[in-house]
């Protein structure tokens, strides 16, 4: 049984007289450990299928398995509880607390946890893997915005999550310090295994990852698996797949 098992999920939003298909029926499985971007127009369903993904929103219909279980029928509060304990976020504009330090700043995510023991070690030893030790004690307003998302990248690792979530997590930064960052993404992927799944309309960005899911109008347009003997990023552009980086 795969990790994520989607099943003509749909999502749509009532809109006056009319109906937005956000997501139109849309199937697909994701394993334990793989990095996945999903990219796509403006408009294209990108971060309804994402919050859909982190239980922040029901589908309308359609399956959606998370470790085989059955997320449509759990009550609010126990998706809650499955979100807290096996999801972290990442999200575009880092949403870090202006008035806490870093180390407080991945600690926050604990204060809605049942075992906190060892949290201050684990937020400190995870502020060492991104290469943040020498900012413990600096707030947001001090930090780059390439610090801050590492800051957030830790916080979303806090609760040992299987799945990391991120919502164009890259969008508010540079190319290099995009670069730098999904390069630590991918090496937490590979040494803690867990999955990532990423929102993002740079091509660059998608082809540092394993799998690139494209959606159209709320559905898959193509999805496509990096294989060993060539860029992925030269094997994307054979899929007819348009610039380097989509008009959003
Ligand atoms: P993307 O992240 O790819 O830009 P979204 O998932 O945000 O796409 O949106 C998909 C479609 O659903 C768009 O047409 C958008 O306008 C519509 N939509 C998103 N959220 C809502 C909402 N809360 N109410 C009505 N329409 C929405
Ligand atoms: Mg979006």
């Amino acid at each position: 049984m795969a990790y994520i098992e989607i099943e003509n999920l749909t999502k749509h939003y009532k809109q006056g007289q009319s109906v937005v298909r956000a997501l139109d029926g849309v199937t697909l499985q994701v394993e334990k450990g793989e990095f996945v971007a999903i990219v796509g127009r403006s408009g294209s369903g990108k971060t309804t299928m994402l919050d859909c993904r982190g239980l922040l929103l029901r589908p309308t219909d359609g399956i959606f398995r998370l470790d085989g279980s059955d997320t449509r029928t759990l009550s609010d509060g126990a998706r809650a509880d499955l979100r807290g304990r096996t999801i972290g976020f990442i999200f575009q504009e880092f949403n870090l607390l202006p008035g806490l330090n870093a180390l407080e700043n991945v600690m926050l995510p604990l204060r809605y946890h049942k075992n906190r023991r060892g949290g201050r070690e684990r937020a400190q030893s995870l502020l060492e893997e991104v290469g943040l030790e020498h900012r413990i004690h600096h707030r947001p307003d001090q930090m780059s915005g390439g610090e801050q998302q590492r800051v957030a990248i830790a916080r979303s690792l806090i609760n040992t999550p299987s799945l990391v979530l991120g919502d164009e997590p890259t969008g508010e930064v540079d190319s290099e310090t995009s670069q730098q960052l999904v390069a630590l993404m991918r090496r937490i992927n590979r040494e803690h295994g867990t999955a990532f799944v990423i929102v993002t309309h740079d091509m660059d960005i998608a082809a540092q990852t394993d799998r690139v899911i494209r959606l159209k109008d709320g559905r898959v347009l193509s999805d496509v698996r990096a294989r060993p003997e060539q860029s992925f990023l030269a094997q994307l552009d054979i899929q007819g797949s348009a610039p380097a980086v989509l008009p959003t």
